[in-house]
Formats: C-alpha cells, sequence, structure tokens
C-alpha cells in the first residue's frame, strides 16, 4: 500500500514544544517496519514552528509572522535532524520537500513536485514533506497540513490517509466538554450531520482542529482514498489502521471514485 501518514505537532512535540523523544522514537520504528513490510511512506509532518518554539525558548506560539517563519526555520532543521537519525536506526532514507500553496496551484509546479515524489519513492526514500512556514505569506500559504496531507496523498494516488492527532477520531460531540460524545468508527458519506460535529480550534502549537480533518477527508475521499483520523499517542494504532481494523475514525472512499 502507499500509505501518506500526516503527524501533528501535538503528537511530536510536549507543550513546551520540546519533542517528545519517547513518541517520535516509537513512531520511526513502527513507520520503518510498515515500510520493511512493502508498504510505501509518505509522511507529512506538523512541528516546525512547535520545534522552534521550544528550541528558541518562547514563551508560547508566536502572533507575529517574522518570528513564526524564524520559529519554524529553526523547528524544521531539529524535525529533519530527528527523522534523519531515527529512520536511519532502521536503515531507511529521509527526504525533505517543502512547499507553498504556489506550488500546488501551477500545473508545472505541481508535475514537478509529483515527479519528485515519485522518483523518491522509486528510490526508496521516504519524503517528508511541510509547508514551507518560513516563507508562505498569507496569499501562497496552503494553511493546514491535514488539507497538504489529503492534496499530498490525491497528488500520489495513495491507498491510505491517516492523519494522527492527540484526539481518538471524529466524536459526535466534542469530548472534552460533552461527556456523552461517542466516538464515529466508520463514515460512509461526510454531509451536514458530520460537518457539525466539528470545530474549529486546534492545538496549542498545531494548526489545524476537526473542521481540517473533515475538509482533508472530503478531498481524500472524493479521490477513491480511505482517511483514518487516529491518536498518536500510541504509534501502533498505525499497525491496526494498516490492517483495516477499527481503530480511530475510518471516512471510506466514494466507492464511483475508487482510483
Ligand atoms: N506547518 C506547521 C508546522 O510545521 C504546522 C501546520 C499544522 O499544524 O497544520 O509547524
Amino acid at each position: 500500500m502507499r500509505i501518506v501518514i500526516k503527524i501533528g505537532t501535538s503528537t511530536l512535540a510536549h507543550k513546551t514544544g520540546r519533542i517528545n523523544i519517547r513518541r517520535v522514537e516509537e513512531l520511526c520504528k513502527v513507520m520503518s517496519d510498515l515500510k520493511n513490510a512493502g508498504n510505501e511512506i509518505i509522511l507529512v509532518s506538523s512541528g516546525a514552528i512547535g520545534m522552534g518554539v521550544g528550541k528558541l525558548s518562547l514563551t508560547g506560539k508566536p502572533s507575529d509572522i517574522p518570528t513564526k517563519q524564524a520559529a519554524a526555520a529553526v523547528g524544521q532543521c531539529e524535525l529533519m535532524y530527528v527523522y534523519d537519525k531515527l529512520f536511519a536506526e532502521y536503515n531507511h532514507t529521509v527526504a525533505q520537500i517543502l512547499i507553498t500553496g504556489e506550488d500546488i496551484e501551477y500545473t508545472d509546479r505541481r508535475i514537478n513536485f509529483e515527479n519528485t515524489i515519485r522518483r523518491l519513492l522509486e528510490l526508496n526514500a521516504i519524503p517528508i514533506l511541510n509547508e514551507n512556514d518560513s516563507i508562505a505569506t498569507k496569499e501562497i500559504v496552503i494553511g493546514d497540513n491535514d488539507t497538504l496531507g489529503a492534496i499530498v496523498a490525491t497528488t500520489v494516488e495513495a491507498d491510505l490517509l491517516i492523519i494522527l492527532s492527540d484526539i481518538d477520531g471524529l466524536f459526535t460531540a466534542d469530548p472534552h466538554k460533552n461527556k456523552d460524545a461517542v466516538l464515529l468508527r466508520k463514515v460512509n458519506i461526510i454531509d451536514e450531520s458530520i460537518e457539525s460535529m466539528t470545530d474549529d480550534a486546534g492545538s496549542e502549537l498545531g494548526t489545524g482542529g476537526m473542521h481540517t480533518k473533515i475538509g482533508a477527508a472530503k478531498i481524500a475521499t472524493e479521490h477513491g482514498i480511505d482517511m483514518v483520523i487516529a491518536n498518536g499517542s500510541d504509534p501502533k494504532i498505525l499497525y491496526d489502521i494498516v490492517e483495516g481494523k477499527d481503530a480511530g475514525t475510518r471516512f471510506f472512499a466514494r466507492k464511483d471514485e475508487k482510483n
């Protein structure tokens, strides 16, 4: 299977912005194993701004653009250093691709981006993508990595998109506010009732909330790709998801659109 895995900041970093070493080590181990089993893995990783905040000892997520972009520049180095080190332990090679909205919007750039990922997969490398937060301005920003994950999944015609976050999946209501909220295991059609279950609050250091995740699910399923939202706190959940077991919330590809 060709699998795009999007990992959110809240999964990769502690609230301080410093890397969650135990979690990231386990994630890289499981993803390496899935790759060893014959799957192709493409990673969409957040965490640049969060880790920049941690490394520069800033007090929280910056509100001004130059500091945010500076934090991303520092954090992106840290992020790739860690991925390179941990995947290398399992003999895998990583590759960094940073993009902005313009790289998707303009056909020639999009084709280049697609060709690069396809070639990296042929060369057996693990492409790791993030938005180029240090140069993206309001006009050209994609804005969140849930959407980026869905765009990447459709571009490379993935079989599965997995979004790892700090929530177990899609609930009928916000589980932090409503104790009667129920986790939905399967979603066949994303209609108004599903969309009304979302909010748009992101985590402290990340960007997207459930709203952007549902948006990503719409893009993926309309292109014939299943998408799963799951809690990344135990990375072994990736095994269950890939094996098609009940884990998180699975949004099923529109049958008429299967690629
Ligand atoms: N690109 C941002 C980062 O690396 C994250 C965006 C998101 O959380 O969706 O910090």
